[in-house]
């Protein structure tokens, strides 16, 4: 593995921008004869100078990562952006971001060499190692598009950079306990930016609590315009706490709770359970069909004393037919029995949230570290709709949750821990 690097080959994995992948036969006789390939980076000719444009402005030019973001995303037809991450599934175009920069700016490929060791995961999260303990290759290996003196000077631009906003990863990830700057955040976390999915941060302003986008930190004014978000996206926590609560005394504590649960199941889960019994239904009538021509035959052969009359060879083929097609259908059943539909059955999510106690009372009564439990509980998430003036809330109950609820309260434990597949259920949304 490490000696295919060395010769330069391409060992998988994304290809930074700025290179594409040139196709060669495989070295090996034998596996070229099989049709496999090999693969080697080469500069693209479009965005290889990019790359080199972000290196010579950044450490020879002094523009910041914010500035390099604005001047790329204001012309993203000469600059285009770094395709969109996988898990990321924004609905709006791609643009280019700071942390993308950072680590464009970081990666040593660009040098022509290959470098190993550079970041350690064993924490759980890569992070990244420091620069001594990264293992270089002894030569370049693919064409270069920075040279490594360009590249070394990153870091120290990096670190004489005073208005450097974007710190190297966190070595440790905090843990997520709602608070910020030892300030509670109830929803901490929990609302999203309907527009770009992002979640939004919790920020205090004016004694109120906000819940921010943070699009333009990360991507800057030009690229907010770029992709059409608006500069500034923020709400106040009491907006959404308000319909939070609403939406919890309706829809989970409530009285017309189940109600509203049936409409909404009317669709969804019935469906699913509809086809799974109707397939059952047809199977099973199979099988009565099946087990009735087998007795048919079964009389036909009792009929007959001459065993080598023409009917009982006929009739004994047909039961050996017949005999099959039975046993088949019995396991087509068998197994669609114990293949559920996912999530629980309309009559069993109704039980399960009939027992959710009602704490309606309680919800006004309760402080900021109690409702943040309270919706960690439910594993309540929040999404914030701008431009169409919506707030969609979701849900999750379990029947875990029912007990934990009746146990203590105000509830404590996480949602997320009781978790069963098929046992939970989001209800809702509705308009601000
Ligand atoms: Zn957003």
């Amino acid at each position: 593995m490490e000696e295919s690097a060395r010769q330069g080959w391409h060992m998988g994995g994304p290809v930074a921008y700025g290179y594409q992948l040139e196709e060669h036969p495989h070295p090996n006789p034998q596996k070229a004869r099989e049709g496999k390939k090999k693969h080697r980076l080469l500069p693209d000719p479009l965005r290889a100078p990019i790359v080199q444009m972000i290196f010579e402005d950044y450490c020879l030019h002094g523009l910041g990562l914010g500035e390099l973001c604005d001047k790329l995303n204001s012309n993203l037809e000469r600059y285009p952006p770094p395709r969109r991450n996988r898990k990321d599934d924004m609905p709006l175009p791609p643009t280019w971001s700071r942390s993308q920069l950072w680590s464009l700016l970081r990666n040593p490929k660009y040098t022509g060499y290959n470098v190993w060791g550079r970041h350690d995961k064993r924490r759980g999260r890569p992070f990244m190692r420091p620069r001594e303990q990264w293992v270089w290759s002894p030569t370049p290996v693919h064409e270069p598009i920075v040279a490594r003196e360009l590249f070394e000077r990153v870091e120290d631009r990096a670190h004489t950079n005073e208005h450097r906003a974007e710190a190297p990863l966190p070595k440790a990830y905090r843990q997520r306990n709602g608070k910020r700057n030892g300030r509670l955040y109830a929803l901490r976390g929990r609302v999203r930016c309907g527009l770009c999915g992002r979640r939004m941060e919790g920020s205090h302003q004016k004694g109120n609590n906000w819940y921010r986008c943070q699009f333009v930190s990360r991507r800057g004014v030009a690229g907010a315009d770029a992709a059409g978000h608006p500069r500034v996206l923020g709400i106040k926590e009491d907006i959404i706490l308000e319909h939070t609560l609403d939406f919890l005394a309706r829809r989970i504590f409530g009285p017309e709770r189940l109600a509203l649960l049936r409409h909404e199941l009317a669709d969804a889960v019935a469906t699913a359970w509809t086809q799974h019994d109707t397939e059952l239904e047809h199977l099973r009538r199979e099988l009565q069909e099946t087990e009735r021509s087998l007795h048919r035959q079964a009389l036909r052969l009792e009929e007959h004393d001459d065993p080598n009359h023409p009917v009982i060879a006929l009739a004994k083929q047909r039961i050996t037919e017949l005999s099959a097609r039975r046993d088949a259908t019995t396991q087509a059943i068998a197994d669609l029995e114990a293949t559920r539909p996912l999530g629980a059955r309309p009559e069993e999510i109704e039980t399960m949230l009939a027992a959710v106690p009602d704490l309606r009372s309680e919800l006004g009564r309760y402080e900021p570290p109690e409702l943040a439990e309270l919706l960690d509980a439910f594993d309540l998430t929040a999404t914030y709709d701008k431009p169409n003036r919506r707030l969609e809330f979701a849900a999750t109950v379990t029947p875990e949750l029912v007990t934990t609820l009746e146990t203590k309260r105000p509830p404590v434990g996480r949602s997320r821990n009781c978790v069963i597949a098929g046992a939970g259920f989001e209800p809702a949304t509705f308009g601000l």
